[in-house]
């Protein structure tokens, strides 16, 4: 499959992983938008959250449960914002699905 996500979970492509387990891996976004951008993903392959149904509950809930213990392993405890875009309209460009880590600075809101 052509997927940039899968290949990287593969690792047939290189990332810069900070976690990974059975079920999802985390890595730094190439373009990061904050000083601190993780991408949590699913080693799953599943397009987007408009994709989920009641069988990924347990797997999303997992990537919150990682998204949120990797911000208090990389010391963001002023606070971070976990995003997951979704289809075109939500601005999302790699359609495998993956929850955003940014920390490091005040976020805005609204979101652009
Ligand atoms: P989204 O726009 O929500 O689909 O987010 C996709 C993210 O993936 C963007 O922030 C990109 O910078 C990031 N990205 C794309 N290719 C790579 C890659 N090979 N390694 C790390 N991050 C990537
Ligand atoms: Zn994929």
């Amino acid at each position: 499959m052509d997927c940039i996500f899968c290949k990287i979970a593969s690792g047939t492509i290189p990332a810069k992983k900070a976690y990974e387990d059975d079920l999802c891996l985390a890595f730094h976004d190439l373009n990061p938008q904050a000083p601190t951008h993780l991408l949590v993903v699913p080693r799953q392959h599943l397009i987007s959250l408009a994709h989920a149904t009641p069988q990924h509950a347990a797997l999303l809930g997992h990537l919150l449960q990682v998204t949120a213990q990797l911000a208090g392993a990389l010391g963001l405890s002023k606070g971070f914002r976990a995003v997951l875009n979704s289809g075109a309209d939500g601005g999302q460009t790699v359609d495998h699905l993956h929850v955003h880590l940014l920390g490091g600075r005040a976020m805005h809101w609204p979101p652009g």
